[in-house]
């Protein structure tokens, strides 16, 4: 069996910013504090954007303003789905297809994003159906302990037969290579996020790609 398991914003779909406004206009709303600090969201997880989020504006970052914070993220979400000019990434659909069609291979997803609010963007997509376990960033402040809860969730969902060696890690940033090999996983690189393809295989991923277009090279190499 191979497991592949998909980061979701810049691999599966653009969001067109939709996630960072919603977070960042609950953060304004619950706090009462105006956004004047910039902090880095690529490749990260929900939680530890939300503790930089809190630390940078002299918020408090306890876990109970992280609950209110991701209350009020949640809620706007939806909306600021709708109110973005979004997509689903070139190829995807049709790769997403051919994988489930396979009897060998089982999908799960590796994503920064909290369970809800990934299940709310991949809905909003209609990808949601593709994946039924994965790891992701609602406790952790670190990509590669959600490559751990992944691997842990393959185990529940899929088995503990599966080896590390046979899971493929589907993402569109250095800290996803990363996080893959912290679990001893192979690793994809896309450059469909907003890191260039030089970018991406300086991070030495098993494969880069400019898109799913055309995903032969990678059809390929998971046999
Ligand atoms: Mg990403």
């Amino acid at each position: 069996m191979i497991v592949c398991l998909f980061d979701i914003d810049g691999t599966l779909l653009a969001s067109g910013g939709a996630g960072k406004a919603a977070l960042e206009s609950a953060f304004t709303e619950v706090f009462g504090i105006a956004l004047r600090a910039e902090i880095p969201y690529s490749g990260r997880t929900d939680r530890a954007i939300g503790r930089d989020l809190m630390q940078s504006h002299d918020v408090e970052p306890s876990p109970e303003n992280w609950q209110k914070l991701l209350v009020a993220y949640l809620a706007r979400l939806p909306d600021s789905l709708n109110n973005h000019h979004g997509r689903v990434l070139p190829g995807i659909g049709t790769l997403l297809q051919t994988l489930r069609e396979r009897n060998d291979v089982a999908l799960g997803l590796l994503t920064g994003n909290v369970q809800a609010g990934a299940k709310v963007k991949l809905g909003h997509y209609g990808l949601f159906e593709h994946f039924a376990f994965g790891g992701f960033g609602d406790r952790h402040f670190d990509r590669d302990d959600v490559a751990r809860e992944a691997l842990g969730a393959i185990h529940t969902h899929v088995g503990t037969h599966v080896k590390p060696d046979r899971v493929w890690v589907i993402g569109d940033t250095p800290l996803d290579v990363k996080c893959a090999r912290a679990i001893g996983a192979r690793v994809v690189a896309v450059a469909t996020g907003v890191h260039t393809r030089e970018e991406l295989h300086n991070a030495r991923p098993d494969l880069t790609m400019a898109d799913f277009s055309d995903p032969s090279s990678f059809l390929g190499i998971l046999s």
